[in-house]
């Protein structure tokens, strides 16, 4: 007798399930629609067991997971995740960006937990009709937009240290406001040079919870300095030391300038750092204006605080799917210093406010100059649609 062959996650077998006690839509109020914490009324859900494979998918109201005690997730961190939005253009359309890439990035987070694998398409196709039936909780406005935050983990109830049996795959939809309510609104990293979030041969590139639960602390710490986020960087002595990685859950990104010349730097993804979707966007834009070098190299935490000296460093900012493209103004290390740059905040203002299509034409050799403010003016034309790109997917 032939043995069955596993089933994967098929689109065609989505069940939906309505919820009929529907909750009122929070106010759109950017300071209330805080990230993360109103979530829309249904939940994606599919399991998954070692044999059978992949049954459901299914649209259920949203409700508390039942999980056996023992259930791997829940002791051995066998978890990962992703962060992606749909937006809603003027034209009322609802748009991805880059999905593509955010079920790649689910797959191989997985694949390095022995989580099972899935039909990518798929999975999309069933995540895109989630939002189609919660399309009423994303204003058609700038800013706000839908997240979208699918997990899988692994529910096998058993205490043993062995790849995953049994999983569970689920996705729910939170509406959020603009992370910058005014504007661009820089902020402080941490220089954290004690905690190090990654380490070569570690998971510091996929996306699994066990990533984050560590910096939490390190985040705390940070706030309580005043900074809004870390900046990690290796610690001395250590093989890489000094090289700057990332931010708590942003790519970072360092504008030099050297002769006239722009650089644009951002580490490269050397396993240390998240593969972000919008740093890859990011990336793709800048190398498009032609006019600044766009470089993936490392970089050391004092080559940064000598081109701040010599009055050389022009723009930091991060890139993630959360706040776009963020400004940030100071570095605060352990001792106190603090390495300051500034932001020019009626330039970002001049390019946020440039009608659509403009930010990529080549500026005016007297318009102002922010980069930061450039790209996210270009990267919401994407998103929102006002500019026809193979990145955006309309749902
Ligand atoms: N780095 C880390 C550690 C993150 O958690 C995130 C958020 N996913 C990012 C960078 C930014 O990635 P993306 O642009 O894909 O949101």
């Amino acid at each position: 007798h032939a043995v069955p062959m596993p089933s994967d996650i098929r689109h065609a077998d989505l069940v939906v399930n309505r919820s009929d006690h529907l909750k009122a839509k929070p106010r759109l109020d950017p300071i209330e629609l805080k990230f993360g914490a109103v979530y829309t009324d249904h939940m994606l859900q599919v399991s998954w067991k070692e044999g059978p494979g992949w049954t459901g998918p299914s649209i259920d109201p949203l409700a508390p997971l039942t999980l056996h005690p023992c259930a791997q997730v829940l002791h051995y961190g066998s978890g990962c995740f992703e962060g992606m939005k749909a937006y809603k253009g003027k034209d009322q359309r609802l748009r991805l960006f880059r999905p593509d890439m955010n079920m790649e990035r689910l797959s191989q987070s997985a694949a390095r937990l022995t989580l099972p694998e899935f039909d990518k398409v798929e999975l999309l196709e069933c995540i895109k009709e989630l939002v189609r039936l919660e399309r009423d909780w994303v204003p058609a406005e700038e800013g706000f937009s839908l997240y979208i935050r699918p997990a899988l983990i692994g529910t096998h109830p058993f205490l043993g240290l062995s790849p995953t049996r049994e999983a569970m795959l689920f996705v729910v939809l939170s509406p959020v406001g603009p992370y910058f309510p005014s504007g661009l609104k820089p902020v402080k990293l941490f220089v954290e040079t004690e905690v190090v979030r990654a380490y070569p041969g570690g998971v510091g590139d996929k996306k699994v919870g066990g990533n984050y639960a560590p910096t939490m602390l390190p985040q705390l710490r940070s706030a309580h300095r005043g900074c809004a986020q870390v900046l990690y960087v290796l610690q001395d002595g250590l093989p890489g030391g000094g090289l700057v990685g990332e931010s708590g859950a942003m790519n970072v990104f360092f504008l030099l300038q050297e002769n006239g010349m722009m650089e644009l730097i951002t580490p490269p993804l050397d396993g240390l750092i998240l593969p972000g979707v919008t740093r890859d966007t990011v990336l793709a834009i800048a190398r498009g204006f032609g006019n600044i070098k766009v470089s993936e190299r490392n970089l050391r935490f004092d080559e940064i605080e000598h081109a701040a000296e010599t009055g050389r460093l022009v723009e930091i900012f991060g890139t993630g799917t959360a706040c776009a493209v963020q400004p940030i103004t100071g570095l605060l290390k352990n001792d106190n210093t603090e390495i300051t740059i500034p932001f020019d905040s009626e330039a970002a203002a001049h390019w946020l406010a440039k009608p659509p299509g403009m930010a990529l034409a080549q500026p005016g050799s007297n318009e102002p100059f922010s980069l930061c403010g450039r790209l996210t003016r270009t990267l919401i034309d994407f998103q929102y649609g006002y500019v026809e790109s193979p990145w955006s997917v309309p749902i």
